[in-house]
């Protein structure tokens, strides 16, 4: 019998995970190192005074994903952890008091185009079939497919073209609905994985398809126990997993890499590396004595990176019943807010909030008779605006309290129990983030497929990347599909067999 081989998965997001799973499932000996103290990298979880704060993804879509992750591991999602699907998807409501449930079933989504836009409708209709053409085209053929050389990308370039992939979002959205709210409504998806609507690829329309068809869920006991539940399935396959202990150095014999050493002083060697952590961080902090090492971090610091996050959870003593699982709560400015967002130099006064009330889903997330909540605002990256962080922090804390407490949340302030925040600099302090991007490169047309990291390094042939630097890109879907991409050409490398599961259409 031939020995598995070691394969070292360093971080233990999303991506990560997924990929220690597969590549445990396929034969590999695998041993995922985290360098915090809990699984989860963006989805970290904070327990405080009784509430369970999930620290970011709250918005799962495409659960067959994850159940194909555990089926090809011959186990079945359900029975390590229940998705509960969430309705409305989101409540949007602006500040002229005018609200709007996305929903999944088109009667009641239609319902309420026409009261606001009869005319808009049918352009609805045809926006539909839109995202659904790209849908079938970016999601279900290439999500998963790691784009390694530029024929590659030629190959799909008709479709793209056909689909008008050179267009954003937003002008998209445009052809089609004339209502400037309802523009909006089908349009602030991107910012969910770290993009301007009106600069993004239109090929990310597909979340609308992808929503409507297959919904928003929410784990019971929040995304931290979807975690767990894909660590626990790494460590029913046999995988070895660290944590606390950052890996400090990626070590390389001849022309691959073989070594791993962390903080703890653990060394170890490997037949192959994944690295789920940052990408410049990798090649800047881990390959940075190599050539490869060099000439990637100024490559890659060259290109465009994505706005980072402003995130306040917070704890109540009051419950609101009337505020959805997820609210999307636009301020007074759309498209000039979101350029300053993506571009700086500085702090916009006015913002746009996504609101997450999981005690809506789930009460067990909070001591009986109160709210848990988390407020996030897109804010630029620390290379677009220079901001001090631990002064400008709670102030603005205080802002998004006041504001929440006068437009939706009314008593707010006098029945707050607990709170935390997240910012900018702790992106990049906790999480190594390049310029504390919350979603990696920037996910522009010149900068996805092909032209986005490779799922495996061009020269250094047993270094491999997962997670939202690669293709397809950020978002749980997106990391969880570069999981499988990156597993692939990891099976074949090293001449292991695939599971052969399909994915259904
Ligand atoms: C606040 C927030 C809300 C979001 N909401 C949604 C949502 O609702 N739905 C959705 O689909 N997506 C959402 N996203 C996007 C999504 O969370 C991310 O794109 C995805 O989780 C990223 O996963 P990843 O595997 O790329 O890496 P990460 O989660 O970033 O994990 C990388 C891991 O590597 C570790 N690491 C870094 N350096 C080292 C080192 N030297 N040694 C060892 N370990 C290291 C980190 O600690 C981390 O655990 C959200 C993101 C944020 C920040």
């Amino acid at each position: 019998m031939s020995i598995a081989p070691k394969a070292a998965v360093i971080g233990g997001g999303f991506g990560g995970l997924a990929l220690a799973c597969r590549l445990q499932t396929a034969g590999f000996d695998t041993t995922l190192i985290e360098g915090r103290d809990k699984l989860g990298g963006r989805a970290y979880v904070y327990e405080m005074d009784g509430f369970t704060f999930d620290a970011g993804p709250t918005v799962v879509t495409d659960p067959s994903a994850l159940q194909e992750l555990f089926a090809d591991a011959g186990r079945k999602l359900e029975d390590y952890v229940e998705l509960i699907e969430v309705d409305p998807l989101y409540r949007l409501h602006w500040e002229d008091g005018y609200t709007f449930d996305y929903n999944k079933e088109s009667e009641r989504l239609e319902e309420q185009i026409r009261a606001k836009n009869p005319k808009d409708v049918e352009g609805y209709r045809r926006f539909y079939k839109y995202s659904e053409a790209v849908f079938e085209e970016g999601y279900l053929k290439l999500g998963a497919v790691p784009f390694l050389n530029f024929w590659s990308m030629v190959r799909a370039a008709p479709q793209l073209a056909t689909l008008q992939a050179f267009r954003s979002v937003y002008g998209r959205v445009a052809d089609f609905i004339e209502d400037e709210q309802l523009r909006q409504a089908f349009s602030f998806h991107t910012l969910l994985v770290g993009g301007d609507p009106h600069k993004t690829s239109s090929i990310y329309a597909l979340i609308h398809a992808l929503e409507r068809k297959w919904g928003v869920w929410f784990p019971r006991g929040g995304t931290g126990a979807l975690i767990q539940a894909m660590g626990r399935l790494f460590s029913d396959l046999g995988g070895t997993i660290i944590l606390d202990d950052p890996v400090t150095e990626i070590g390389m014999a001849a022309d691959r890499v073989r070594t791993i050493k962390t903080r703890s002083g653990y060394t170890a060697s490997f037949d192959t590396i994944a690295s789920n952590a940052d990408i410049v961080h990798t090649y800047e902090k881990l390959l940075g004595r190599t050539p490869r090492g060099k000439s990637m971090t100024k490559s890659l610091k060259s290109k465009r990176y994505s706005n980072s996050l402003f995130v306040t959870y917070f704890g109540v003593k009051k419950q609101f019943p009337e505020i959805a699982h997820h609210s999307i709560l636009f301020g007074p400015r759309y498209r000039e807010l979101i350029k300053e967002i993506f571009n700086g130099p500085t702090l916009p006064d006015d913002f746009s909030l996504y609101l997450h009330r999981p005690t809506a889903t789930d009460p067990a997330l909070a001591p009986e008779g109160c709210d848990g909540f988390y407020a996030l605002s897109p804010v630029p990256n620390l290379d677009k605006a220079k901001i001090d962080w631990s002064v400008t922090g709670l102030e603005y804390r205080d802002k998004i309290f006041d504001y929440l407490d006068a437009r939706y949340l009314p008593g707010l302030k006098e029945n707050l129990v607990t709170s935390h925040i997240f910012t900018p600099a702790d992106f990049e302090t906790k999480l190594n983030a390049h310029v504390g991007s919350a979603f990696s490169i920037e996910p522009i047309l010149t900068q996805s497929a092909y032209f986005r990291l490779h799922n495996r390094d061009d020269e250094i042939e047993n270094l491999y990347f997962v997670g939202a630097g690669t293709h397809p890109g950020a978002g749980i879907p997106g990391v969880v599909g570069s999981a499988k991409a990156t597993a692939g050409l990891m099976i074949d490398d090293f001449g292991l067999a695939s599971p052969a599961t399909e994915k259904a259409v």
